[in-house]
């Protein structure tokens, strides 16, 4: 998924979107779609990593997981505690 870099024309704000071919991001602190794109570039893999152990982490928390067998929910539960 590829993730942008904005700069807001309207207060300045800089900030970093995901953006999808059809969804156009506006600045999250004045609401404005009048944005400079930066820099383009692929999510690091590290902070996708970083991202889907949250998701999991909510879903443990929710009791999501019954879908994964014992050992996966294990092995799920083990990488919570590295973090
Ligand atoms: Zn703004």
């Amino acid at each position: 998924m590829p993730i942008y870099d904005y700069n807001c024309k309207s207060c300045g704000h800089a900030f970093e979107a995901l953006v999808r071919a059809s969804n156009s991001p506006a600045c999250p602190h004045c609401g404005s779609a009048d944005l400079q794109k930066c820099v383009s570039s692929i999510a690091p893999a590290g902070k996708i990593e970083a991202i889907r152990m949250a998701h999991r982490r909510v879903a443990a928390a929710q009791g999501h997981f019954d879908h994964y067998s014992p050992s996966d929910k294990a092995k799920l539960l083990q990488g919570k505690k590295n973090i």
